[in-house]
């Protein structure tokens, strides 16, 4: 099997001088552990964030979605897939079992989703399908007619956050990095307005997209365009926070604009969240897109990238706004 290994710390972007491919020689199983070969490996904007808190040289970590081909198991059999945090490696043994390190998810059968691709368990049916899901009815917990905002609005977790704000008889206002994204948000997905975060006034785009103010905020970016949407958001409104990729890249923390004002006075009620708290509910969450999905209610896109060797430019790809829906890598 091959692996990446990160051996510098990223400065700015990500690049492959960060990383070295090792080749590893695959254990031989013993009870309980299965030998898995990676079909999709995924690119999140997290990888970016954590590896700051990890010890160097380490392996890559990351989700994948992997077929079982060897096993011990009898709940995990050969020819099945699974959905595993095992990082950014072709072929991997573990104990399903044993949980893996702090923060990450256990690791689960893939549950049939024929006809639909097995990447969907990294994207609509898998962590960011959960997010979207679980972020949005948890913490924004939104009531039909009320006024929803998404930033990131064109990724994983923003368009599908953005359907699903629909199906609840929200309206929808979505931002997103070109007008394309926007295209695409306001005439496949329904969102009732989307605007190019690049190039419009945000003040004036919520002027005239929300003009009745926002009740829900689903923050994927953080930054200055938060505080913005937060100071046009109604009294007891709720914001989500999922995610703070304007500043992932950023060497030095962004100066913060002053938010305290708005949460006062608006009583804003404003969580933080992992969506691995919902572990528990896990099914729950893939169960509720997997029926959107095959009732014709959830559209996806996909970013697919192609090869083992072509995972930093996934991730640096996906960093830069190269996709619309899920970034993924197909390994073979
Ligand atoms: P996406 O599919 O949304 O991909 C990342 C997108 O971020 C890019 O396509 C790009 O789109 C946008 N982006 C890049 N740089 C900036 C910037 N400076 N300002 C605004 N947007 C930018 O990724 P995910 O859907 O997987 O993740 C979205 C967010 O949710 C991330 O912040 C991530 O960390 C978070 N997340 C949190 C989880 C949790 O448990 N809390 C779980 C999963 C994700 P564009 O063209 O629009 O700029």
């Amino acid at each position: 099997g091959r692996k990446y290994v990160l051996t510098k710390y990223f400065r700015g972007e990500p690049k492959a001088s960060d990383f070295k491919i090792v080749e590893e020689q695959i254990p031989e199983l013993k009870e309980g552990e299965i030998l898995t070969e990676a079909e999709y490996l995924s690119v999140d904007p997290y990888m970016r964030a954590y590896m700051i808190g990890y010890k160097l040289p380490t392996d890559m970590i990351g989700g994948q979605v992997a077929k079982i081909i060897a096993s011990r198991n009898k709940d995990f059999p050969v020819g099945k897939y699974v959905v595993g945090a095992f990082g950014w490696r072709t072929h991997t043994v573990c104990s399903p079992k044993v949980p893996p390190s702090l923060g990450f998810l256990p690791t689960i059968l893939l549950p049939n989703i024929e006809p639909h691709p097995l990447s969907l368990g990294l994207g609509i049916l898998g962590m960011p399908g959960n997010t979207a899901y679980f972020g949005l009815k948890e913490i924004c917990k939104p009531e039909p007619g009320e006024t929803i905002a998404i930033t990131g609005a064109a990724g994983a977790v923003g368009s599908h956050v953005g359907q699903i704000g629909k199906i609840l008889g929200c309206k929808v206002i979505g931002f997103a990095g070109s007008d394309d994204k926007c295209e695409y948000l306001k005439k496949e997905l329904g969102f009732d307005h989307a605007f190019n975060y690049k190039t419009a006034n945000i003040r004036q785009a919520l002027k005239e997209g929300a003009p009745q103010r926002i009740d829900c905020y689903f923050d994927n970016v953080g930054g200055e365009i938060s505080s913005t949407i937060m100071n046009h958001m109604n009294k007891n409104g709720r914001v989500a926070v999922c995610g703070s990729i304007s500043s992932y890249n950023d060497e030095k923390l962004p100066k913060v604009s002053i938010l305290q004002p708005a949460i006062v006075f608006k009583e804003l009620k404003v969580e933080g969240f992992l969506v691995n708290r919902w572990f528990n509910r896990w099914h729950e969450g893939i169960n509720f897109n997997l029926k959107l999905l095959n009732e014709g209610k959830l559209k996806y896109q996909e970013k697919v990238y192609h090869g083992f060797d072509n995972m930093v430019d996934a991730l640096v790809g996906m960093l830069r706004g190269e996709n619309t829906g899920k970034a993924v890598v197909k390994v073979k």
